[in-house]
């Protein structure tokens, strides 16, 4: 077999470590793709395929892109799932002696994007990292792009899948059992559509994690940080930046805030809910627009932007936080014009976290820094603006605003105020800053100064009064002399050309000033170069402060964001403590109300507390407004909890741990489960996990299966879920089983609403509004009427109705005993029994799967 060219060698050298990426190989003004990684991008970018000698017989398959225009390729890919590794030469090509050295410089994937073409900028972009061992799990996650990292543990998949959901990793590492982890995998496959990325178990050294959180976040204490309590935790952020050592060969050294939190600390909201309420995203078309995110997103900057759903994703849970962001936006709140002139402000300021990070990755172009700096120059007014709210948490983060003089300073006067894109091609640095570019840019632009100063000499010199310096293509410099005063040009002189009335000659001295001139602009745009990279350097320094200035600016947006909304749409500051106790007057639905715009929307009440009101059954016809006057109670509920007025005349919140909704039908036909298991694997979910300070909306459930069978299990979860000695909570419950409204009498804590019409004849009016007691009808078949169904059915209907009113008996909900079989024994009561010696003598690390089959059977027997 033929011997592969040196430079195929070089690229399989590369490539061999790299196998799972594709590679971006730089072949002069091009990345280069070959073999499979060509014939992929060639598909996926609609590149040409073409092929080059590589030294064997056939030639390589190769495709390739500009390397000016390689970002928006790179974006493709990594959009599509792929991961890229960029491979740069390392060494002047001019300069190289044989082949040109070539280094991965990065590994672009889409957890560790920063390049702004790629990015939301209203969005973090997270990567995720989960690790369990012995049972106990720890996740963390990171935006390489802002610098903030999270981390948390838990024993329970349920709650790490909950904050996997409230974070959305593009990208998630996993290791340890995790990596084994079915209902992990299938999650973050179907529901992140999240790229899953194995790491090998020395990766999560606990050592070894401890020591990089120690470099990098300058953690002292591990106690005081909560590490200590979440092991597991600490590995996977050990796991993480092992991963972004090799993958970004940066300092990341934005990257450096770390915070470490207990589950505990915010309201639970799981996927389903969050997906349900349209907290971020709507549930049919993932859009902004009718989610409570797009009713309070009033922010006026990036990092506002980002940070407000960070808040809604992660409602606080202590009455005491929520009060400290509270009184923030009250003051903001009331005086109206204070909050608008610090709005204005926030508004003139750049994504100062996305452009420190672009600094400090050394991506950053001249024109980042000159934004940076405009960033800046707006900071005395926000800081002044914001000082006439003297107190608390306004107060504080009027205080974390520095004011980052020497920075903007540095830049201002080092950077011109248009520089161009490139940064190749000269142009950035302002005169003065700099003797020697300064120098090279006057030879640069023809030596104007020194040629004036050499045609002074000369002339003094020669005594020619006439004597001129010029220029053109063939001669280049040249001094000119009419031939009258010829006989006075010296005799170094080399004369060149005769014209009709004058001479031209060139000496010494003009012929080196002519090479520093055509070197001086080669020079210059190099200096220039060196100079800018100083400067962001010396600007990357400050990153610290420019980060902790950057989020302090986008708390107060955050802040003046939900004031602006509470003005706009009349909201009111709720009262939140842990009383149990939900009581809202006139409240409304946040996001329906907007959406009706013109005809109003009908406030309604609600009271829901841990003694006689847990349970409100609510019936009512279809159409009347029985889910959204559920879910206005669990937004009010958790807009309440980040800090945010609600929609309401006056409202009274008792903090829930945890939000749970099961609305409507829903296949989950992609992970093939029907509509009524996915239904029932949602309730199983909330009847396992909720406690008595949750908050649980239950909209519908046992549809899906005969009438019998649903009402029965609709019954069965009512009850379980009101019973203290159960679950306790609080509880709103749709349905159309009107019998069902007979658990009033029968379980105490169940109150019965029912969302009034009015009935004239075939008409019905909806009134919108929720009264005690329940509903007689669920006028299915006026409403199956209203929306378009042909008469010749509805009349048909209503005769099959009459029909089987008249002969069927109708179910009667009455007390049912409660046979309930002895509950079985638990393993600790089991502690001193056969069952449990024999548990305790096997070997399991060393069974093999028949053996633990039979010992399994053999447990069976014993019970
Ligand atoms: P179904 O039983 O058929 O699911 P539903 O009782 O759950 O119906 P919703 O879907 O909540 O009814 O409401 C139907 C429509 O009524 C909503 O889309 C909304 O436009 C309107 N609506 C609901 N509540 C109100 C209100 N309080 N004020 C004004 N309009 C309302």
């Amino acid at each position: 077999m033929a011997e592969l060219t040196p430079m195929m060698k070089q690229y399989f050298e590369i490539k061999d470590k790299h196998r799972d990426y594709i590679l971006f190989y730089r072949l002069g003004d091009f990345y280069e793709m070959f073999f499979d990684d060509a014939k992929l991008a060639s598909r996926e970018l609609e590149l040409t395929l073409t092929g080059r000698d590589c030294g064997q017989e056939e030639r390589a398959p190769m495709c390739g892109v500009p390397y000016h225009s390689a970002e928006s390729y790179i974006a493709k890919l990594v959009r599509k799932g792929y991961k890229v590794a960029i491979c740069e030469q390392v060494e002047d090509p001019k300069l190289a002696k044989g082949l040109v050295r070539r280094e991965i410089v990065r590994m672009v994937t889409p957890g560790t994007v920063i390049e702004s073409s790629m990015l939301d900028e209203n969005r973090n972009n997270f990567l995720g990292c989960v690790f369990s061992a012995g049972g106990r799990i720890g996740v963390c996650f990171a935006d390489i792009t802002t610098g903030e990292a999270y981390a948390t543990g838990s024993d329970s998949w349920g709650e790490i899948l909950s904050e996997l959901g409230r974070f959305g990793p593009r990208e998630v590492l996993v290791g340890g059992e995790a990596a084994g982890e079915a209902q992990l995998t299938a999650f973050l496959h179907e529901r992140l559509e999240a790229l899953i990325e194995p790491m090998p178990e020395e990766s999560f050294d606990a050592d070894a994690a401890s020591k990089r959180i120690i470099d990098r976040f300058r953690v002292t204490d591990f106690d005081a940080a909560g590490l200590t309590e979440l092991p597991q935790a600490a590995q996977s952020i050990g796991g993480m930046l092992c991963y972004l050592e090799q993958t970004q060969k940066s300092s990341l050294a934005n990257l450096n805030s770390l915070q470490v939190y207990q589950q505990g600390k915010y309201m639970e909201v799981d996927l389903i809910a969050r997906r349900n309420l349209e907290l971020c995203e709507t549930m049919r078309t993932q859009e902004k627009r009718g989610t409570l995110l797009w009713v309070l997103d009033r922010t006026k900057t990036a990092m506002g932007a980002r940070l407000i759903r960070q808040w809604i994703e992660k409602p606080l849970r202590n009455p005491l936080h929520i009060e400290r962001r509270q009184h923030a936006v009250s003051a903001l709140f009331e005086d109206v014009i204070a909050r608008g002139a610090l709005a204005d402000e926030l508004n003139r300021v750049f994504d100062m976290e996305r452009l420190i990070g672009r600094v400090v990755y050394g991506t950053a172009g001249a024109r980042d820094l000159r934004a940076l700096c405009a960033a800046i120059e707006h900071l005395p007014a926000i800081r002044e603006e914001a000082s006439r709210f003297g107190t608390g948490l306004l107060r504080e983060l009027t205080g974390r605003i520095d004011l980052l003089e020497d920075v903007r300073v540095l830049i201002a006067s080092a950077i011109v105020d248009e520089p161009p894109i490139s940064l190749r091609d000269g142009g950035l640095i302002r005169t003065g800053h700099h003797e020697e570019i300064d120098h090279l840019r006057d030879l640069a632009s023809g030596g104007k100064g020194e040629i004036a100063a050499i045609e002074q000499v000369e002339r003094e010199k020669t005594g020619i009064k006439g004597l001129k310096i010029g220029y053109n293509r063939v001669f280049g410099y040249y001094i000119e002399v009419t031939k009258s005063n010829v006989s006075m040009v010296p005799d170094h002189y080399i004369r060149k050309q005769t014209l009709a009335n004058c001479e031209r000659y060139i000496t010494e001295e003009l012929k080196t000033l002519e090479s520093t001139v055509l070197g001086a602009q080669e020079r210059l745009t190099a200096l220039e170069y060196e100079v800018f990279v100083q400067v962001r350097e010396a600007v990357g320094a400050e990153v610290h402060r420019v980060q902790a200035t950057a989020q302090a600016l986008a708390t107060l947006d955050v802040l003046c964001a939900l004031a602006e909304a509470a003005a706009e749409n009349n909201y009111v500051c709720p009262t939140v403590d842990f009383s149990g106790r939900i009581d809202i007057r006139d409240g409304r639905h946040p996001v329906v109300e907007k959406m009706l715009a013109d005809s109003l929307f009908i406030p309604n009440d609600t009271v829901l507390d841990n003694k006689e009101n847990r349970t409100a059954i609510i019936t009512g016809p279809n159409m009347a407004g029985k889910s959204t006057y559920m879910r206005q109670v669990a937004l009010i509920t958790i807009m309440a909890q980040i800090g945010s007025f609600v929609p309401a005349a006056a409202a009274h919140i008792g903090v829930a741990d945890r939000v749970f909704t099961r609305v409507g039908a829903s296949d989950d036909l992609a992970s093939g489960q029907s509509t009524f298991m996915v239904e029932m694997t949602e309730v199983a979910e909330i009847l396992k996990n909720a406690t008595k300070a949750s908050l649980i909306v239950l909209d519908e459930i046992g549809r899906g299966t005969s009438t019998y069978d649903g009402m029965s299990i609709a019954r069965a979860v009512v009850e379980y879920v009101t019973d203290t000695k159960k679950i306790g909570a609080r509880t709103l419950f749709a349905t159309h089983y009107h019998e069902l409204t007979a658990l009033e009498d029968l379980v105490p804590g169940v109150k019965n609403y029912n969302i009034a019409v009015k009935k004239r004849g075939d008409d019905i009016t909806f009134l919108r509004k929720i009264v005690r007691g329940g509903a007689d009808d669920s006028y299915g078949i006026e409403v199956a009427g209203l929306a378009g169904v042909p008469n010749a059915v509805i009349r048909r209907a209503k005769h099959v109705l009459a029909d089987l009113e008249a002969t069927a008996p109708k179910p009667e909900v009455r007390a049912v005993e409660s046979k309930e079989e002895a509950p079985q024994l638990t393993m600790n009561e089991l502690s001193g029994g056969a069952v449990a010696d024999r548990l305790r003598a096997m070997q399991v690390d060393t069974m093999t799967p028949i053996e633990a089959l039979n010992a399994l059977y053999e447990l069976k027997k014993l019970l």
